[in-house]
């Protein structure tokens, strides 16, 4: 192994226990999106004690951050991500993608030092809000992938996949207006919206039958009223609606969209279809970049991992939009169990000792990829110039 990434390395294990204890921290206290405010000031000090410049709540976005040290191109960016699911905690491990993300940065940093020749730069971007609204599209929004040559980050998940499936994915707020009644007196009087959420819910089931089996979509009923003596005026629903290309998630939004209009007309309701927050994007991935890490992490002793997988687990990601405009990687590393994202027993393997420890294995094959960037002339060029590898159907 070339000195540089011995070097790395041998930074991100001398900052272990540190870099545990970060991650241990925000999984004691997790935090929903956009509100990761411990998260972002544990983070931002932890960087700036280490040497980075801070920029915190950068762009204007209150938890968001950019760490950056070194000078000139290229500028290298891995990224980390720190919110929790409501009720369960940290059970989509983003604690490890904030101490991934930090030690790949550390060890770069290490390399990038001023007495060294080496010429580049590396930031560290922390992104809020993955898990709901999606805070890399604002951050994409507001210009900060603009000088970014290329972005990476890592995920916690049961399997050991370079190129996974992340496919796009809409958000549907859905609202119906009715008229409330006294349920057992006059219900004549009453216009009932739980109905229309119900005949939209039953609806969509039924539609399942003629999706693609690489369509999906799910919801929940958010308000289903009141009491049960009165009619429901008002009824709400969420729903996230994937597929894997934008072409076909408009079909499929349009398919939904008529169960959501259907049941309002049959009720006799109103009904107001609101879109949150952006379409989160299928990822592409560079495929030199894709090699780059598979060969590095192989080097670091990890023989398990896929370049792909024909495995049905499909999952949506904010990061999909970033690689749409930077060339990235975002594979995904298991953490030894078998535990699935998402579920309370996932929340209690995202803190032991072997998730620590394949998260910083994670995390030095990202910073040995930064420095094939960093250090092989011509490489960025090819890079930059590829078609991105999109692992869809
Ligand atoms: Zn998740
Ligand atoms: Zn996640």
């Amino acid at each position: 192994m070339a000195l540089k990434k011995k070097v790395a390395s041998m930074v991100v294990d001398s900052k272990a226990q540190e870099l545990s204890q970060l991650s241990s921290e925000l999984h004691r206290n997790p935090e929903l999106g956009s509100e990761e405010f411990k998260a972002h000031e544990l983070l931002t000090n932890f960087l700036e004690k280490e040497g980075f410049t801070v920029e915190r709540s950068y762009t204007g976005i209150e938890t968001a951050f950019r760490a950056t040290f070194g000078s000139g191109r290229p500028n290298v960016c891995v990224i980390c991500e720190y919110d929790a699911l409501p009720e369960i905690g940290h059970a989509c491990g983003h604690n490890l993608i904030a101490e991934a993300g930090i030690a790949a940065g550390l060890g770069l940093k290490a390399i990038l030092e001023p007495s060294d020749a080496s010429k580049g730069t590396v930031i560290v971007m922390g992104t809020p809000a993955e898990e709901t609204t999606g805070g890399k599209l604002n951050l994409i929004e507001n210009g900060a992938f603009n000088d970014i040559d290329i972005a990476m980050m890592v995920h916690p998940f049961p399997l050991n996949i370079v190129q996974p499936d992340f496919i796009c994915s809409a958000t549907r707020i859905v609202t119906y207006t009715g008229k409330a009644a006294h349920a057992a007196a006059f219900p004549w009087e009453g216009v009932n919206a739980l109905d229309a959420a119900v005949m939209a819910y039953t609806s969509i089931s039924a539609l399942r039958q003629q999706m693609k089996p690489t369509w999906k979509v799910h919801g929940i009923i958010t308000n289903g009223g009141a009491k049960p003596n009165i009619i429901p005026e008002k009824a709400a629903m969420e729903y996230y609606i994937r597929a894997p290309t934008k072409t076909e998630l408009v079909t499929l939004v349009e398919k939904v969209t008529s169960c959501f209009e259907s049941a309002a007309l049959a009720t006799g309701c109103q009904v107001e279809i609101n879109t949150p927050c952006a379409d989160f994007l299928n990822i592409v991935h560079n495929p030199t970049l894709s090699d780059l890490y598979l060969k590095n992490l192989t080097e670091l002793g990890e023989k398990s991992t896929e370049m792909i997988s024909d495995s049905p687990v499909k999952a949506s990601t904010d990061m999909g939009n970033v690689s749409h405009v930077v060339p990235s990687i975002h594979p995904i590393y298991a953490i030894g169990s078998g535990e699935m994202n998402h579920t309370r027993e996932f929340t209690a393997v995202t803190n032991t000792p072997e998730a620590h420890t394949a998260t910083l294995t994670a995390a030095k094959a990202m910073a040995h990829t930064c420095i094939d960037v960093l250090t092989t002339s011509g490489l960025l060029e090819k890079i930059k110039h590829e078609k991105q590898t999109t692992n869809v159907s």
